[in-house]
């Protein structure tokens, strides 16, 4: 090793530390990114996408220009981006961001905290902390919750799945971390015929298996019917959804939960974003009896307009969801304080919780009402647009998720490229109750009148070049 060569590099890393011009430069290109988000196309144009290309370079064998670096994802990726950002990117359920948790993400990530332990980064474990407490206070859950910061709700599922497994298993005598399952009596998973895909990985991915669901038969707006669910009993993990990914619909979360406590079961609820109903002053009843569960799993970066990556994973059984998680090692010191790596599967990660809580601390209880209330309202907005356009809206707009249904479902893909392509809106596709749907995610703050009118308009067009 050419000593001479490492000196050279930590010289030239210095320099660039000291002097801050590629931060003065790629804010700036943020900058230009985010004011530029409202009026592109959403979809990027096909030139853009085949100028991705610029990306298939061969490993350099030395160092690069840092400036270029940076400029190369400006002048080529910023153009291939789906712009997720403004008002009219309606697919998967995807939130924007705002600026004060970029700028925070940006702060944060300039520190560079490995989130695992409290004596590795303080003030992610105050700052954790304390979003427990105001999530809390939002979701109005039970005072001995506790929240783990993880990716995104398929890893707060298993969070939540988890900690029902161990705690189910403790109660019949079997610690399942040591036993494992191949040496455990069953458990019983009862869950609604359109738990999200995520879910059923989670059971997958615990060993549970999917051929043991016990599926329960659910209404026309895809909600679990509650006369349906088979006798539960303290061998039970019941999964309720809050927010289906297609409808919006909600379990009858109270009944279920009373009907589980009174067995001795265990209830998760997959709320990744309809669990923010809980926090608006006028959809609360959406989640009634929420409180009465034993593990959530929500996401922040889709209702709450977080940056990705970033879930929440709650539990009211402390015991139960860090045993489920345990780790341990003669070099993980741990504290009297929190330290983040007992409520995640993770051990290193980044800060994520420093996005939420600048973004709470932004909105306040207040705000997060405004947000979570105001996509209700323009979902319901979009519905009747689209209604009065000729358009088959075939779901119960209870939430911020609208189903179209076009006349002749077998053009429903060719329908929405063309509404894609249009760079007006994007939406995507979806099946319900077996047949061709285009969904529409109301899920941007952003998302204003001439947004769902330039989308009504566009769906419009696709009809009358697809649907004649
Ligand atoms: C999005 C979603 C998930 C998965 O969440 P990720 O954050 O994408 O991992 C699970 N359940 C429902 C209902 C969802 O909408």
């Amino acid at each position: 090793m050419n000593t001479n060569k490492l000196l050279q590099l930590q010289t030239e890393l210095h320099a660039q530390m000291r002097d801050g011009d590629l931060l003065d430069k790629a804010c700036g290109q943020a900058k230009h990114y985010l004011a530029h988000s409202y009026d592109r196309h959403v979809a990027p144009s096909r030139e853009a996408v085949e100028a991705l290309a610029g990306f298939n370079e061969s490993l350099p064998e030395s160092r690069g220009d840092p400036t270029a670096i940076i400029e190369q994802l400006h002048t080529i990726g910023s153009a291939g981006t789906v712009c997720q950002l403004g008002g009219r990117f309606f697919g998967l359920v995807n939130g924007s961001l705002m600026p004060t948790a970029l700028a925070a993400r940006i702060t944060a990530d300039s520190w560079d905290q490995n989130a695992v332990l409290y004596a590795t980064s303080p003030v992610n474990a105050v700052i954790e902390q304390n979003c427990e407490r105001w999530l809390k206070q939002l979701f109005g859950l039970p005072d001995t919750t506790v929240a783990g910061f993880v990716s995104g709700t398929s890893m707060a599922l298993l969070c939540g799945l988890a900690a029902a497994r161990w705690r189910l298993y403790e109660k019949l005598g079997t610690d399942i971390n040591e036993v494992g399952l191949a040496g455990a009596p069953k458990l019983r998973i009862v869950t609604g015929r359109h738990a999200h895909s995520t879910v059923i990985k989670a059971i997958a991915l615990l060993g549970f298996g999917t051929q043991n669901i016990e599926w329960v038969e659910v209404d026309d707006n895809g909600c679990l019917i509650a006369d349906q669910l088979p006798e539960l009993d303290s061998r039970t993990l019941l999964i309720l959804q809050a927010g289906n990914v297609n409808s919006g619909g909600y379990d009858p979360i109270r009944h279920c939960c009373e009907l589980a406590n009174a067995a001795g079961a265990w209830t998760h609820i997959d709320g990744a974003f309809g669990l923010w109903a809980a926090a608006s002053s006028t959809l609360s009843h959406l989640t009634d009896g929420l409180e009465l569960a034993q593990s959530w799993s929500v996401d922040a970066h889709k209702t709450l307009n977080v940056p990705y990556d970033n879930g929440i994973s709650l539990c009211v059984d402390e015991q139960a969801m860090t045993h489920a998680l345990q780790n341990s090692g003669a070099y993980i010191v741990r504290s009297e304080q929190r330290d983040g790596l007992l409520y995640t599967p993770e051990m290193s990660r980044r800060a994520r919780a420093i996005d939420l809580w600048a973004t709470l601390k932004y909105l306040g209880r207040e705000g997060v009402d405004v947000l979570v209330t105001g996509l209700h309202h323009q979902a319901q907005h979009m519905a009747r647009a689209m209604t009065q356009a000729g358009f088959k809206v075939v779901n119960q707009v209870v939430f911020n998720q609208v189903i179209v249904q076009l006349d002749n479902p077998a053009t429903t893909s060719a329908f929405t490229s063309h509404v894609q392509q249009s760079g007006e809106a994007w939406v995507g596709t979806s099946e319900w109750f077996e047949a061709p749907v285009i969904r529409i995610s109301v899920c941007s703050w952003a998302t204003a009148e001439t947004d769902i009118q330039r989308t009504v308009a566009a769906f419009e067009a696709a009809r009358s070049a697809i649907c004649k």
